[in-house]
């Protein structure tokens, strides 16, 4: 299936023009769909399951870039940590302590995002802001050599409300500029999707996560 190149290009143009990074999310989608979208000069990809990714990941070119998204199981860590280029949705210290494991076993540092329940939601994974704050404040972060913890991922409610996902998302800016004085490394804010992604970039946002716009819907399950 044809993906959508015009609306591929135009994204990158426009987020790219905002300073922030373009991921395109392609899970559930072929590999044909992601060479397309390579062709098509996007370097950057994220994907949701380990399974499918390391079935993909052999079958393209080295010099994509991949992100993880989805929820990730701490004893899954070890089939992604050879090459995974960041992930985004730390929610425990456990993962963390695997994912950290693991890049040591491959010889790597893995930029790794928390992940920040902002939504009303009830069913997002992700720490609390209380958690957060708690765990930074604790400071042990340094005893990770082998992860660094570039930022912060969060998505917003699923709602029409723009000012309760614009509250959400500005949030997530002031707990990082707030904590990038003690964490310089605290750089990245990966935030907005498909529905959200322009309000989510006025708020300061460094990487949006685009699928269904670029690769068409997804029909597997
Ligand atoms: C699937 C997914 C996206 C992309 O969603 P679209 O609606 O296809 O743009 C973004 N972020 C996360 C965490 C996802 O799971």
């Amino acid at each position: 299936m044809a993906i959508h190149v015009e609306t591929l290009k135009a994204l990158q143009q426009e987020i790219s023009e905002k300073g922030a990074k373009l991921i395109a999310v392609s899970k559930l989608h072929s590999k044909e769909s992601i060479q397309q979208a390579w062709a098509a000069g996007q370097t950057v990809f994220g994907e949701n399951y380990v399974q499918e990714l390391v079935e993909k990941q052999p079958l393209l070119p080295d010099q994509l870039e991949w992100h993880f998204i989805g929820h990730l199981q701490s004893n899954k860590v070890k089939f992604i940590a050879p090459f995974i280029a960041m992930i985004h949705t730390v929610d425990s210290i456990k993962l963390l302590t695997e994912i950290n494991k693991q890049a040591a076993k491959a010889n790597r540092t893995i930029p790794c995002l928390l992940q920040v329940h902002l939504a009303q939601e009830e069913t997002k994974f992700g720490f609390s802001e209380e958690e957060v704050v708690e765990l930074l404040t604790r400071g042990d972060l340094e005893k990770f050599k082998h992860v660094v913890v570039a930022g912060f991922m969060g998505m917003a409610s699923l709602t029409d409300d723009q000012n309760l996902i614009r509250n959400e998302f500005h949030r997530l800016k002031v707990l990082r500029d707030h904590w990038q004085t003690r964490y310089p490394s605290l750089l990245e804010l990966s935030m907005g999707m498909s529905g959200d992604y322009r309000i989510a970039l006025e708020e300061g946002s460094t990487m949006v996560r685009i699928g269904s716009a670029i690769f068409g819907e997804r029909t597997k399950t």
